[in-house]
Formats: structure tokens, sequence, C-alpha cells
């Protein structure tokens, strides 16, 4: 079974770096899915309430007859419940969908900066709360930008051990990872294989061959050689299985540069500054 390294987050709290991501995988679809991921040696699964599919994460895991200390799980805030009082009643029905007592980690799912008076700061300090209960063992936040952590920083009292943002070859979000990379934020690549379209780019296409490797393991070797954390979803079982297939090779410092100089600043997903959930 393959060895996944851990990260160290800023709270002395450990990560796996490679994960298994669960979002668009139908709720009758989930279970057997993560069953499949446990079974390939997965241990880190990426949901969210806003997926529609905790539950069924939560009953692959007691189905797994895996300990609960021996999964790390990461659920998200729903974008309709950033107001205090609405984001405590949903991190208590995560939990209960999940099953669980703790979660791994938990984050607020995007910034939504034109909703709630653009007030995030008062939703963040509602997650510290959790974090200060231990419900949920380290909070973080997703599809934040630089300006928006800047915020958290002055006005919070904890930092977010992640933030979650969207990273593939295509979108190498240089500002962002500066930003985390000083303020000791781990940075977790959201779609990193840009949901399939950087696969058949030329230069990750002749690195794979050169390396004997599929695309997507290239790209996922990248993304772990820069340091990020990574879930790639698939629901098919030889791809779950080559995706997590990454730790017996390594990519030459001139074939990091390449993959990264093929950065267009394009997105797959919303625009954190304009999404408005
Ligand atoms: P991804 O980059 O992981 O791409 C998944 C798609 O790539 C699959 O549907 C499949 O078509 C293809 N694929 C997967 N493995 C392959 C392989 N080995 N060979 C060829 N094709 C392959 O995109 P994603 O599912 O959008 O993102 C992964 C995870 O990131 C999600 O499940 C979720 O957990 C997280 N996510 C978070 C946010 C956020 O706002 N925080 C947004 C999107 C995704």
């Amino acid at each position: 079974m393959t060895d996944i390294p851990d990260i160290m987050l800023n709270n002395g709290q450990r990560i796996p770096q490679l994960g298994f991501g669960v979002f668009l995988i139908p709720p009758p679809q989930t279970e057997a899915a993560v069953t499949r991921a446990f079974q390939a040696g997965y241990r880190h699964i990426d949901t969210a309430e806003m997926y529609g599919n905790e539950a069924e994460v939560g009953q692959a895991i007691s189905k797994a007859g895996l300990s609960r200390s021996e999964v790390f799980v990461t659920t998200k805030l729903g974008n309709d419940a950033h107001r205090p009082d609405d984001a405590r009643r949903a991190f208590e029905g995560s939990l209960k969908a999940l099953g669980f007592d703790y979660v791994d980690m938990f984050l607020i799912h995007w910034p939504l900066p034109s909703r709630y008076d653009g007030d995030f700061v008062s939703t963040w300090r509602t997650l510290e709360e959790f974090y200060r209960d231990g419900r949920a063992r380290s909070i973080g936040v997703s599809n934040f930008q630089p300006h928006h952590l800047r915020r958290i920083h002055t006005e919070g009292e904890i930092t977010p051990a992640v933030d979650q943002i969207e990273v593939n070859p295509y979108l190498t979000q240089d500002e962002v990872r500066r930003f985390c990379a000083d303020h000791d934020i781990v940075i977790e690549a959201w779609s990193p294989l840009g949901r399939g379209t950087v696969l058949a780019d030329p230069t990750v296409d002749d690195i794979a061959r050169r390396l004997g490797k599929a695309p997507a393991q290239v790209v996922l070797r990248w993304h772990i050689e820069r340091g990020d954390v990574v879930f790639p979803k698939s629901v098919t079982p030889a791809r779950i299985k080559e995706n997590i297939d990454v730790f017996d090779f390594e990519l030459s410092g001139e074939d990091i540069e390449a993959i990264a100089a093929l950065n267009r600043d394009q997105r797959t997903g919303p625009d954190p500054d304009k999404f408005a959930g």
C-alpha cells in the first residue's frame, strides 16, 4: 500500500498530502467510490455540505472498519450559512450527516464578498469557536484571495491552516501562493487536473511518455513537489489507483518549471472576487 506523506499544518496537526475529492459524485455512487478509494490506500476525503454526499462519506468510513483517527476528513460551510447562528447549525448538521463528533478540517467554502455585507470575518470567528471547542481539529478557508486572507489575518485570532484554491498547470496562482508561504498557510489545490483539461497538453504528454507515467500522474506529482495538498476525483477504479500511485518517481527541476510555464491564469471554476454562491 502506498505511503502518503503528511504535511504539518501551522497548528501542529498533520494532513495527508494526497486525498480523494468527492465533488460531483452523486450520493448513490459516493459510498462505493470512497470504499474503492480506501481499498486503494487513500485516507483523506474532501467533501462539503454543498456536495450533498457527507452522509455517504460517513457511511463508507463506518463500513470500512477504519478507526476515526485513521481517516482525515474535510468538510465545508455552505454558502447560505455564513451568519454565525446559521454557521453553528450548519456545522452541527455536517457532523450529524458524517456521523462524527469532530471533523479534521472545516473550511469556509467561498468568501462571497458581495453577500453578507462583505463580512466573512464574523463567519471566520464562528469557525474559531469550533476549533476552540475541539469539534474542528483545524480550520481554514477556500477560494480566498490575498486581500481576503489579509482581513482574516488582521481581524481574526487564528491563522487559517489552509487555503483551498483552484490550481493546475494552466492556473498556477503565484500571488496567493506567495501570501500563503509568507503566512504559513498550506495550499490545497482543488481540481488539480483542471477537471481533465490539462491532461492532453503536449508538454505534460512529453514528460509522461519520457517517464513512462500517465499524464494525470505527472500533473499530480508536480503539485506534490510544489508542496501542495491534492485530492483528485474519479469514480473509475483504474484512475482511483493511478492517481494515488505517484510516490515512486520524481520530476526534475526543469520538468517542474516547464509545467509551471504553462500558466495562462485560466480558471475552470468561478472567480472568487465575483462569485455570489
Ligand atoms: P479534478 O481536477 O480532480 O478532475 C476530475 C476529473 O478528471 C474526473 O472527473 C475525470 O474526468 C478526470 N480524471 C480523474 N483522474 C483521471 C485520470 N487518472 N486520467 C484521466 N482523467 C482523469 O477535478 P474536481 O473533481 O473538480 O476536483 C477535485 C476535488 O477538488 C473535488 O472533488 C473537491 O473535493 C475539490 N474541489 C473544491 C472546490 C472548492 O471550491 N473548494 C471546487 C472544486 C473542487
